[in-house]
């Protein structure tokens, strides 16, 4: 027997590694994860407290309904006696509405829990996810992220809250119909709980087989379709190399593989499958054998022996949601590594303990030897880069691509702050500044500019939540884009669409110059606000953008020599150093 099962499991050996990776140990270890995500749970300990005891309580009604039926069987049927009917029928009825109530409790309750819970962790690692540093964000891909906010946290939940609840559900129906067993018939429990597991063990092994034959079928089929399109697709290549031959020996063999594959499922299928029913069969003989027996012995009624196998048949409910429950086990843990591992990413910059509010800014900005590696670059974006910009002066940042420009505009934001050095504003140092008020009188002005989904009005106020009509038309007017909103369907109510996408990039950018009109910053970062634009559109951006500048502190990336001639002076980075600015760009 033991070899002819090693030599059939030979034959359907599962694809390498597909065995380890069920059995390999759960990364987050199940007390961690209760440890980690219970603070979530908490507030809500009242509200799970009655739901694990309605989920106690359901089971219970579902074991008194089908000791109902015993008696009917007892006390109606074999004695043929309508009587007691009334009584039983006045039980079911009130079993099934108190149950329903209760059921309906249950599930609602769970929800409502799994919900907030859901919310929760959400929310927290969504606004964890904004503090952190922009890198992190750029290191990760965007669709990598949303599934950790989306799957893995609901991954967690199914566990933590769903689990636990179909866990004490499983328990207590195993208790109850267990103990219904043994209530009914001690003997008849006892060889039912020893023979039925065995038997029904025995057949799962064999079931295994089959189910294992079925997939490895599945999974050369797969490699038959690759190997096809592979040749086919290749058809050129393949046919001036004249390698019909090769190609279809190749087809052959696949085909050959999935013919052996089918065979073998047909053969373990058809042997195991009667198979399995004889195991299972021989099974409900014994029971059923020693149920008769002790039925007319006289240890059992008929209507006892029937809700003994109910009970007996209820069991396997339990015990099949309590293996499921492992496999939620293995997914909340890998959920739950891969939600922590964002949650222990620290952001790199915070308020400093006796950082101040920056209130009322002239405008002078100062770099003092700035020098800054992206982490994990190999070289330093920015060397001893000083710089000095009086209140109201607009600099031109020029040089070629990759010499530090873009960084430099960040550390002004302070995505980041420098390895050495310091920036400055009205004397400050970044770094004793709160990073909130810092970005209050920095506006940011960008090459792509990102536009919620929301009305145009409300994008122009999104920097200044609060900001009145008249001041958004105005800003509009400013920035030369309320002509073209004027005409849009619904005029400031028209919505965007995601990014943008209602409008074009010269529309957008003008949009976004008057945003910064409206936020009114002293000091402005402009990066390549013009790119990518058309020589048209470019034109209609230039006068608004020299209006927001006027007066305003500005630092302007630029490669285009139109919007550097605003520029009171030019700067020109090469890697990561200033170097001398080229007479030329002061005249361009
Ligand atoms: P510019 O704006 O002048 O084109 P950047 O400031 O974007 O230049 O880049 C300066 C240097 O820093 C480049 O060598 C670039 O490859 C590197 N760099 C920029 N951003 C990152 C990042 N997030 N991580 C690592 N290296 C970066």
């Amino acid at each position: 027997m033991r070899r002819l099962r090693e030599r059939l499991r030979a034959l359907v050996a599962p694809p390498a590694g597909a065995e380890r990776l069920v059995a390999e140990a759960p990364p987050v270890a199940v007390r961690e994860l209760f440890a980690r995500f219970w603070p979530y749970a908490r507030p809500y300990r009242l509200v799970m407290a009655a739901g694990l005891a309605f989920a106690l309580v359901v089971p219970a009604f579902e074991a008194a309904e089908i000791w109902l039926f015993k008696l009917v069987v007892d006390d109606v049927f074999v004695p043929r006696d309508l009587g007691p009917l009334v009584w039983i029928a006045a039980g079911y009825l009130a079993i099934t509405v108190v149950g329903g109530v209760v059921s309906f409790l249950d599930d609602y309750v769970d929800a409502w829990v799994g919900q907030h819970f859901l919310l929760d962790v959400r929310a927290a690692l969504f606004s964890h996810l904004h503090r952190l540093s922009l890198d992190v964000l750029d290191r990760r891909r965007l669709g990598d992220l949303v599934t950790r906010l989306t799957g893995d946290v609901q991954a967690i939940e199914s566990f933590i809250l769903g689990g636990v609840s179909i866990g004490v559900t499983a328990l207590a129906r195993l208790v109850l119909f267990g103990g219904a067993l043994f209530l009914l018939s001690w003997r008849l429990a006892l060889v039912s709980l020893i023979v039925t597991p065995l038997f029904w063990w025995t057949a799962r092994r064999f079931s295994g087989l089959v189910k294992r034959a079925a997939r490895e079928k599945r999974r050369r089929s797969g490699s038959l379709a690759a190997v096809a399109e592979e040749a086919l697709a290749n058809a050129m290549l393949v046919q001036s190399l004249n390698r019909q031959d090769t190609e279809l020996e190749r087809f052959r063999r696949e085909n050959r593989s999935i013919m052996e594959a089918e065979l073998a499922a047909t053969r373990i299928r058809s042997l195991f499958g009667p198979l399995v029913d004889v195991v299972e069969l021989a099974g409900v003989i014994v029971v059923l054998g020693t149920g008769t027996w002790l039925l007319t012995s006289g240890e059992l009624t008929v209507g006892g022996l029937i809700v003994f196998l109910a009970y007996l048949t209820q069991l396997y409910g339990p015990v099949r949601s309590l293996s499921r429950l492992s496999n939620t086990i293995f997914s909340a843990s890998a959920g739950a590594e891969r939600v922590l591992e964002l949650l222990a990413e620290e952001p790199r910059v915070t308020d400093a303990p006796h950082a101040r509010a920056l209130a009322g800014v002239d405008g002078e900005l100062e770099l003092r030897d700035v020098t800054y590696r992206h982490p994990g670059a190999a070289a330093p974006a920015l060397r001893d880069v000083s710089l000095r910009v009086l209140p109201g002066e607009t600099v031109a940042l020029v040089g070629p691509s990759g010499a530090g420009k873009s960084t430099l505009a960040r550390l002004l934001l302070r995505f980041d702050d420098p390895d050495a050095g310091a920036l400055l504003l009205d004397g400050h140092d970044l770094r004793d500044l709160t990073v909130a008020s810092l970005r209050d009188h920095v506006g940011l002005l960008l090459q792509e500019t990102l536009l919620p989904d929301a009305t145009v009005a409300e994008v122009i106020a999104y920097g200044r939540p609060g900001a009145g009509d008249a001041e958004i038309e105005a800003a509009a007017r400013t920035a030369g884009a309320h002509d073209f909103i004027s005409a849009l369907p619904d005029g400031y109510g028209t919505r965007v669409g995601q990014r943008g996408r209602m409008l074009s990039g010269g529309q957008r950018q003008r949009l976004a110059v008057a945003r910064a009109l409206v936020r009114d910053t002293p000091v402005l970062v402009l990066d390549e606000p013009t790119t990518g634009l058309d020589a048209a559109a470019r034109e209609r951006l230039l006068g608004p953008l020299g209006r927001l500048m006027e007066g305003r502190t500005t630092i302007l990336i630029s490669h285009d020599p139109a919007v550097v001639a605003h520029a009171d002076r030019v700067i020109r980075l090469e890697e990561g150093r200033v170097v001398e600015p080229v007479a030329e760009e002061l005249t361009a």
